[in-house]
C-alpha cells in the first residue's frame, strides 16, 4: 500500500461519537408511558465530510474546514453526504403518533406485532394543560383552553373506554380468539412499539416536518426528544439544519415585494448584512471573495432588484 491509501484507510475507521455513545439504550421518556431510545448509529459529522471530500476529490483537512463544508453543502442542498450517516431509534408511541409516523416513508421500520404478541394494558392519558379547544382557524389544530370540568371529563371517559376495551380484549383472548382479531377491540391511544431507522438526510426532513408548530403535539413532542439525539451523533449537521432549514423562511413572491419595500426606504444592504452578523471582509479588510455574507449579500440584491 502507498501512503495515500495508507491515510485512507485511517479514514475509513468506524466513526465513535462519545456524546452518542454515552446515550445509546437511555430511554428518553415522552408523553405518559412513551419513549424514545438511541439503538444504534453509523457515522457522525465526519462520515458527511468523509463523503463529500471523496467526491470533491480532496483529501482531510482542518476541523474549522469540516464545519464549513457540512454547513456549504446543507446551504446548498447537497443531500446525499448526509445519507451516510443513519440513527437507529427503538420507540414506544400511541398507535395514533405511530399512523403520522409511519407517513414517512424513508425510514425503516420493524413493529411489534399484535397479531403474535400480547398488547400490554398501556394507554395514553392526555395532560389536562394539552387538552385543548378545536381551533377554527386550523382545522387540524388545537387553541385556548376548555373549562377545567369537560378535561376532566375527557380524561375520565378516555380512561373508562379504554380499561373497558382492554377488558374486551383479554376476555375474547382467554376464549381463545386470534389475537390478530381481537386486537380489533383496542383504541387508537394504546402504545405500540418499533424500531425506525433512517439516514441524517430523512431525518432532518421528518424533523422538519414534525418539530412545526403545524404538527400535532403528541408527535411534536417525539421529534424535540428525536432532535437531542440526532443532535448528540452530529452536532454540527444539526447546527446547520438549524440555521438552513429549520429556522430558514421560504419567501413568497408576495412577500418578496414586501420585503424590497422594507429594505429600500432602510440602510445598504452590507450595513444589514454586516449588522445581522455576517462578515464581508477578511480581518486584513479585503472584501471576501465568497461565503456565507457574500451570498446573503447577493441574495438580497437580487431580492430588491428583480
Ligand atoms: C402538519 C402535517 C399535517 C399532515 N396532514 C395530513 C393529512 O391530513 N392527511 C394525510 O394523508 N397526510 C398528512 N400529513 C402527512 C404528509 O402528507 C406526508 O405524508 C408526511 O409528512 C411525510 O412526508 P414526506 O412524504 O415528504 O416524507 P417521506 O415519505 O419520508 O418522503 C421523503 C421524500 O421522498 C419523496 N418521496 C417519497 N415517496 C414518494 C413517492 N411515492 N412519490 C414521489 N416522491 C416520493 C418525496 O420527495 C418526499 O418528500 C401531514 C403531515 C404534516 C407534517
Amino acid at each position: 500500500m502507498v501512503d495515500k491509501d495508507i491515510r485512507q484507510s485511517e479514514m475509513m475507521r468506524r466513526v465513535s461519537v462519545p456524546a452518542a455513545d454515552a446515550i445509546i439504550g437511555k430511554p428518553f421518556p415522552v408523553l405518559d408511558h412513551g419513549f424514545v431510545m438511541l439503538v444504534d448509529y453509523m457515522g457522525g459529522d465526519s462520515s458527511i465530510v468523509q463523503a463529500a471530500r471523496t467526491s470533491y476529490g480532496k483529501g482531510t483537512k482542518k476541523k474549522s474546514d469540516d464545519e464549513g463544508l457540512i454547513r456549504y453543502l446543507m446551504r446548498h442542498g447537497h443531500t446525499t453526504p448526509f445519507e451516510m450517516a443513519e440513527i437507529k431509534l427503538f420507540a414506544k408511541m400511541p398507535i395514533f403518533v405511530a399512523r403520522q409516523w409511519v407517513r414517512h416513508r424513508t425510514a425503516s421500520i420493524n413493529e411489534y406485532s399484535l397479531r403474535y404478541s400480547l398488547v400490554d394494558e398501556c394507554f395514553y392519558i392526555p395532560e389536562p394543560e394539552n387538552i385543548s379547544v378545536q381551533s377554527k382557524s386550523n382545522r387540524q389544530g388545537r387553541e385556548g383552553t376548555l373549562p377545567p370540568v369537560e378535561v376532566d371529563s375527557f380524561r375520565k371517559d378516555l380512561e373508562n373506554t379504554s380499561k373497558e376495551a382492554y377488558a374486551n380484549y383479554m376476555k375474547h383472548v382467554e376464549a381463545g380468539m386470534t389475537r390478530e382479531l381481537a386486537r380489533a377491540l383496542l383504541p387508537v391511544n394504546f402504545y405500540t412499539q418499533w424500531y425506525w431507522k433512517t439516514n441524517l438526510h430523512n431525518m432532518f426532513h421528518f424533523l422538519r416536518l414534525r418539530l412545526d408548530q403545524h404538527a400535532q403535539f403528541e408527535i411534536r413532542s417525539y421529534a424535540d426528544v428525536i432532535a437531542k439525539i440526532t443532535k448528540s451523533v452530529a452536532p454540527v449537521a444539526y447546527s446547520a439544519f438549524e440555521d438552513y432549514e429549520l429556522n430558514a423562511v421560504r419567501l413568497s413572491s408576495k412577500e418578496r415585494k414586501a420585503l424590497q419595500n422594507i429594505v429600500n426606504d432602510a440602510h445598504s444592504v452590507d450595513e444589514a448584512v454586516n449588522s445581522a452578523g455576517l462578515r464581508l471582509d477578511n480581518q486584513d479588510g479585503i472584501r471576501m471573495k465568497s461565503g456565507e455574507g457574500v451570498e446573503a449579500v447577493s441574495k438580497i440584491n437580487d431580492l430588491i432588484r428583480r
